[in-house]
């Protein structure tokens, strides 16, 4: 990264009102699109954008064309005609277009024009057997689960990337009958764990690599037949575990109890990055110069990034990857010279668009598909599109209203659907209740259990669970949701360190000698 002049610009954010710098260095990101710099600091402007994502809250509505029952994002009553997937991809129906008005503000008519186009009941790409999923790409027979890649038979996971039958896990690649588990990698077999590599056949393992037949463990490598970091014979193994029924919730309460009982003992790294020069930010892999990112990996020269996936030269990019000198994205993929779309894929110089592919210099689209020179998903010719551009950017600079666009006022989700209820919770914690039989003892939401469902739970010898799969996720999902570092000291030498966690953390160093 070439660093700049140290000058600063100082900006108020206009939603929590907090001073935030925009170094000199920062402009090149915003530039190059014509776009004045940010009027919200970086926590305001995720929670802005994250209000527009609904990423695993899913209804039965009925289709707007074809009037048959199915599983939607949107609630009935959305404010724009929601198709079934399926007939939204046909191309059977014309796609609105509109006029554009120069004697309007920009604003105005895509808000208008926002009402008309039909949307996708849910995006699934490649998805085969999986009616109830949202987000899910080259995957089969997948049930209540979200954010998945190239998966099979998972029943409610979410972020989950060549995971196979498995069900309630979260954050997990490349493996087979999880349960419960977030953040594990190469594992098999594995219930009720976190943060491990290359473990099987084990349960209640936190941090662990290359362990089997492990129970209640935390920072081992390459063990066997351990229970509470102790070593045992098989024999004994065996019998230390047998107090714990995992085929009954009373057991399954009983070992999470013991378990987080000696959670004082851990050894909890300082912030998780893997092969990362050069990055401030938490949980990366393969990033390189990168500024507040996290969740995120093979990222380069990138910042403000959350849950990025090779982003390149990009500022303000949220849930998605593949892009290149990109300006404030939500779920891009294969996406070039953008600012402000969502969901889009495989765009060129596209600017305030949503669920567009594969369009090059469009402007206000709406589900176009290959469009070029369009506004409000009308074709222009290229020197009038470029004159209406220059027009809307100008007003846009004069207004300097350009983050309009993911005016959370807006959006088609109610704020606890969506995931920046998720990062920025509204809610309190809730606590258990008796809501009756077959009932989520959080929340209260039915319990219906699927045959797939109990076929799974039989087969791993698990009790079925209490609590939903909203509940369920969100709890798996909450540790791992904080985004912002604070200053505290490693527990054993004392030197400063960045920490999203709370209590005792270690040092990269500290925690290498812990642990190796
Ligand atoms: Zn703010
Ligand atoms: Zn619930
Ligand atoms: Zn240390």
């Amino acid at each position: 990264m070439v660093l700049g002049s140290k000058k600063l610009v100082m900006e108020t954010c206009k939603l929590c009102g907090t001073q935030f710098e925009i170094p000199e260095d920062d402009q090149r990101y915003f530039q190059i699109h014509g776009i004045s710099h940010p009027k919200y600091c970086r926590l305001c402007s995720w929670k802005r954008k994250l209000s527009w994502q609904n990423e695993y809250q899913i209804y039965k509505t009925k289709c707007d064309a074809t009037k048959k029952t199915m599983v939607s994002v949107y609630k009935d009553g959305a404010p724009f005609p929601v198709y079934e997937k399926e007939y939204w991809t046909s191309g059977d129906w014309v796609l609105p277009e509109m006029d554009y008005d120069e004697n309007k503000p920009f604003f105005e008519q895509y808000w208008e024009f926002f009402k008309k186009v039909p949307r996708p009941s849910t995006n699934r790409v490649g998805a085969e057997n999986s009616e109830y999923a949202h987000l899910i790409f080259d995957s089969k027979s997948c049930y209540l689960s979200f954010q998945v890649f190239q998966c099979e038979r998972l029943i409610g996971c979410y972020r989950a990337v060549r995971v196979k039958d498995s069900a309630n896990s979260f954050f997990c690649i490349e493996s087979e009958l999880l349960y419960e588990c977030v953040n594990c990698s190469k594992c098999y077999n594995l219930r009720f764990s976190a943060d491990c590599e290359n473990c099987s056949d084990s349960s209640y393992l936190y941090d662990c690599k290359g362990c089997r037949n492990c129970f209640m463990c935390w920072n081992l490598r390459n063990k066997e037949y351990c229970f509470m970091n102790e070593k045992y014979s098989k024999e004994e193994y065996e019998k230390k575990i047998s107090i714990y029924d995992l085929s009954q919730l009373e057991g399954q309460r009983r070992a999470r109890k013991d378990f987080e009982n000696q959670r004082e003992k851990f050894t909890v790294k300082a912030a998780h990055k893997i092969n990362c020069e050069n990055c401030f930010g938490d949980y990366l892999v393969g990033c390189k110069d990168c500024n507040e990112i996290y969740f995120s990996d093979g990222c380069r020269d990138s910042k403000n990034i959350l849950r990025g996936t090779e982003d390149v030269n990009s500022f303000d990019c949220v849930v998605g990857g593949k892009i290149e000198l990109c300006y404030n994205l939500l779920q891009p993929g294969w996406c070039y010279m953008c600012a402000f779309t969502s969901n889009c894929n495989r765009c060129n110089d596209t600017y305030f668009s949503e669920s567009c592919d594969d369009c090059s210099e469009c402007l206000g689209c709406i589900s176009l598909k290959r469009g070029k020179f369009c506004i409000f998903n009308k074709k222009y010719s290229e020197e009038e599109y470029y004159k209406i551009k220059g027009q809307i950017f100008e007003e846009l600079r004069k207004s300097d209203n350009f983050e309009e666009f993911f005016n959370p006022e807006k959006s088609p989700f109610e704020y606890e659907e969506t995931i920046a209820d998720l990062y920025f919770p509204k809610s309190g914690d809730r606590n258990e209740k008796d809501f009756g039989k077959d009932k989520c003892t959080l929340c209260g939401r039915g319990l219906a259990v699927s045959e797939a469902e109990r076929n799974f739970y039989e087969k791993m010898n698990l009790a079925l669970p209490d609590k939903c799969f909203y509940c369920r996720i969100s709890a798996l999902a909450k540790p791992y949701s904080v985004i912002q570092l604070k200053t505290t000291n490693c527990s054993q030498c004392r030197n400063e360190v960045f920490s999203a966690r709370n209590g005792k953390v270690y040092c990269e160093q500290c925690y290498l000698g812990a642990v190796y």
